[in-house]
């Protein structure tokens, strides 16, 4: 079980996140929907450390912290059981797909390399990007990048996987191909959250969907009903206007 609890973040003055709760099964997947500037990519760059919370915890298995103590031990333990897939892919411009893959897993996991070679040609392979892998990100399309960015983070195994609105940098004849790849990683049972604005994407492969406007979850249920019937006034505005 992910235990999330009560996650607070102000940038300046400004109260982003106030107060966010999320459990979470093994295998389920959550996909976040809200409005633009609700704090959906806050929350998730907060769970793995890439924002400081200032208040909440988190627990992931027999790992438990406290975002208010950044700098401890339990940061790095945290952070080697949860992979991103950023909305920018974040690729190393001068690592072939290949070694972007491989680089998580040699630096932060100390595999030996030929293990992390064998591992990362798998997860290329999984990806459907086999033949790609000694292509440098420029020699990519956007969906591919996007891909080996997915191949990056599964080949961490990581008991979370957090995706950032994977899909919104992509020209629209691409977004298919990464979100059939995260389709499959939903089947395969692996635990996710991702933040998207693709409703038929969230309708069609989440568990639960949760709302969140302006730092608070206004509600969340499984897709069905979730889209079907709303509960809150907020909820059905915001989904009157991305339907
Ligand atoms: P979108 O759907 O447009 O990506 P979002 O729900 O993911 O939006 P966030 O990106 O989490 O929203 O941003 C929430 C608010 O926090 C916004 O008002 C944003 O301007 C602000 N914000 C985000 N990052 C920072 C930062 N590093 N410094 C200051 N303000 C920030």
């Amino acid at each position: 079980m992910i235990r999330i609890r009560n996650v607070h973040k102000k940038f300046g003055n400004d109260q982003i996140l106030k107060g966010i709760d999320l459990t979470i099964k093994p295998g389920e997947v959550i996909c976040i929907i809200g409005p633009s500037g609700s704090g959906k990519t806050t929350f998730l760059r907060c769970l793995n450390f890439l924002e400081n919370a200032d208040k909440g915890d988190i627990e992931i298995g027999d790992t438990h912290i406290r975002f208010d103590r950044a700098f401890s031990k339990g940061v790095r333990e945290i952070c080697l059981k949860t992979a991103m897939v950023f909305q920018g892919y974040e690729l190393f411009q001068h690592r072939t797909a290949l070694q972007n893959v491989m680089e998580g897993l040699i630096i932060p996991r100390k595999i030996p390399k030929s293990e992390a070679k064998e591992i990362a040609m798998k997860m290329l392979q999984k990806v459907g990007l086999s033949e790609k892998a000694n292509r440098y990100p420029e020699q990519l399309s956007g969906g591919q990048q996007q891909r080996v960015g997915i191949a990056r983070a599964i080949a961490l195994n990581p008991d979370l996987l957090l995706f950032d609105e994977p899909t919104s940098a992509l020209d629209p004849e691409l977004v298919g191909e990464v979100l059939d790849t995260m389709k499959n990683l939903a089947e395969e049972g692996r635990t996710m959250i991702i933040v998207t604005h693709e409703m038929q994407f969230a309708h069609d492969v989440a568990d639960r969907i949760v709302f969140m406007a302006e730092g608070v979850v206004v509600e969340s249920g499984k897709p069905q009903e979730f889209f079907r019937e709303p509960k809150e006034q907020a909820t059905k505005d915001f989904l009157s206007k991305v339907a």
